[in-house]
């Protein structure tokens, strides 16, 4: 399997090439050449795997420059029993007659982005190995909290690699402050900054943009690398979990192998969802792939009207990891739907920098009708949700999650469809507890940890890994000056 740029005609290369490059040389992203074909008889045996095994199958079908052996031994690390509460990484549970949910949070640090987080660095050591680079990778973050948590999670101890993280100082929640300093691991470093998540982020560009900074440190035996949610090591592992869950509902005897069913996703950089148009292309029956979305709604705009326009208001909301105004994952669907035009997808991402908009032609617009439907949630929307699905189902969800919730009540209202479908939940509503227990009812105000006592109350118990936090000891409480980033780099890896 070769793999091409969304914004180059005559780009192709290895998996490994493009999980290492990151980002095209052109600015475009990486996508394969074609969309490995899994069979009804396939999907028939991944019944009888498990997760892991589900996702060495899916990921051999597009890395195809790694080795039956390697993305075995990548998908038993990734996804130990012991990093995900048990053998079920992303466990389909039951709501009601037609809705069911895939918890994609029962990783180290309680979010779905763990799933492909976890499985990177792995990946991303293998293209080192692969393309001849004999150097250590090391991985440089810039974070408002989440990811970098995740990430220094992910490379905690892959051979290979090191990780640095850069906070900022004031712009985190205790709790992500706490699982950041306590992180466990030989080649992780985390690093406060005296400045907000811009500075942090600048500084760490000005680093992976300075060429004797790249010099000295290949003489030191380093190579710069980054994390980010475009590289396509982070979208095929997310490819796993629709097939997965699809295969669960089979086990279940709520569908047989064939029947379509409807994927709803808590949508951002529009990575996840993407992953289920994916799984779709590959053969998966998939009906429609419902996009919801927060106050921050230009992709409910964008899929009714075919013009996406970020020339609109930013919202700060209580799912705080779907306030994206630039889906940037949206230009793979619009250089697939638009049969593969580098030349015509460069132009929309020229436009999109340029003024802020672009519209897509008719036969585009049509094709999007045709996989997605969309909706939106408000926050008080998605607070009333937590509480009606708290007590009709007894099941608590974070607030992400209850924006699905509500857009798929909205749409089986709306189109009558009773379709089966299934509700990606990307949070533990502990992560989320302040507008989660608000949700349910609960005024009082509480400190971080008594907030994840009181939603115990609720018959959920607390993840360890967010309640232990309490005992653990700080490892990194350095703070840096935001001119003093590079210090901090040299400081950590010697040079
Ligand atoms: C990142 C994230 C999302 C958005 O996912 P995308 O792939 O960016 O669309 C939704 N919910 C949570 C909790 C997240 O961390």
């Amino acid at each position: 399997m070769k793999f091409k740029s969304t914004r180059e005609a005559n780009v192709s290369c290895t998996a490994a090439e493009a999980i290492k490059a990151g980002i095209s040389h052109d600015g475009g992203l990486f996508v394969p050449e074609c969309f490995p074909a899994v069979t009804a008889e396939e999907i028939r045996a991944m019944v009888g795997m498990g997760y892991k095994e589900r996702a060495a199958f899916i990921l051999g079908r597009y890395l195809t420059d790694y080795s039956a052996e390697e993305i075995k031994s990548y998908c038993e690390a990734a996804y130990r029993d012991t990093k995900w509460g048990g053998a079920d990484t992303a466990p389909t549970v039951k709501l009601d007659e037609t809705a069911s949910i895939c918890e994609l949070w029962h990783g180290p640090t309680c979010a779905f982005k763990d799933i492909a987080l976890q499985m990177l660095p792995h990946l991303l050591a293998g293209a080192v190995r692969k393309t001849g680079e004999d150097k250590t990778v090391v991985i440089l973050v810039a974070t408002s909290g989440d990811t970098g948590k995740a990430a220094l999670d992910g490379f905690c101890d892959v051979d290979g690699t090191k990780i640095i993280v850069f906070y900022p100082e004031k712009g985190v929640s205790n709790i992500q402050k706490l699982q950041m300093t306590t992180q466990d691991g030989s080649n992780v470093y985390v690093a406060a900054i005296n400045g907000n998540f811009d500075n942090a982020q600048s500084g760490v560009k000005a680093i992976f943009g300075d060429r004797e900074v790249e010099a000295e440190l290949s003489a030191a035996g380093y190579k710069l690398s980054s994390a980010n949610s475009i590289n396509f090591g982070r979208l095929v592992p997310q490819v796993v979990y629709y097939f997965s869950s699809y295969c669960d509902l089979v086990a279940r005897g709520e569908i047989e192998i064939g029947d379509k069913i409807n994927f709803c996703v808590p949508t951002g950089n529009f990575g996840n969802i993407l992953a289920g148009f994916y799984a779709k292309q590959m053969g998966l029956p998939v009906a429609k792939l419902i996009c919801a979305s927060n106050e921050n709604n230009i992709l409910t705009d964008f899929i009714q009207t075919g013009v996406y326009d970020r020339n609109r208001n930013f919202y700060l909301t209580a799912s705080p990891s779907m306030d994206i105004l630039i889906s940037s994952n949206l230009e793979r669907l619009l250089f697939h739907l638009s049969g593969g035009d580098a030349a015509l997808t460069a132009d929309y991402m020229k436009q999109l920098a340029e003024t802020g908009r672009y519209e897509v032609t008719d036969a585009i617009r049509k094709a999007v009708a045709e996989h997605f439907s969309a909706g939106f949630c408000d926050d008080d929307a998605t607070r009333a949700v937590i509480g009606k699905t708290y007590a009709e189902h007894k099941y608590v969800c974070d607030t992400h999650t209850a924006v699905a919730v509500g857009v798929y009540r909205d749409y089986a209202a709306r189109t009558g469809d009773s379709t089966k479908t299934v509700i990606m939940s990307t949070a533990s509503p502990f992560k989320f507890s302040g507008d989660v227990l608000k949700g349910l009812g609960v005024s009082e105000e509480l400190s971080d940890f008594d907030k994840l006592d009181k939603l115990e109350s609720f018959g959920i118990q607390a993840p360890a890994q967010l309640a232990g936090l309490k005992n653990k000891s700080v490892r990194f409480d350095k703070v840096f000056d935001k001119s003093e980033m590079l210090s901090a780099v040299r400081e950590f890896l010697q040079f």
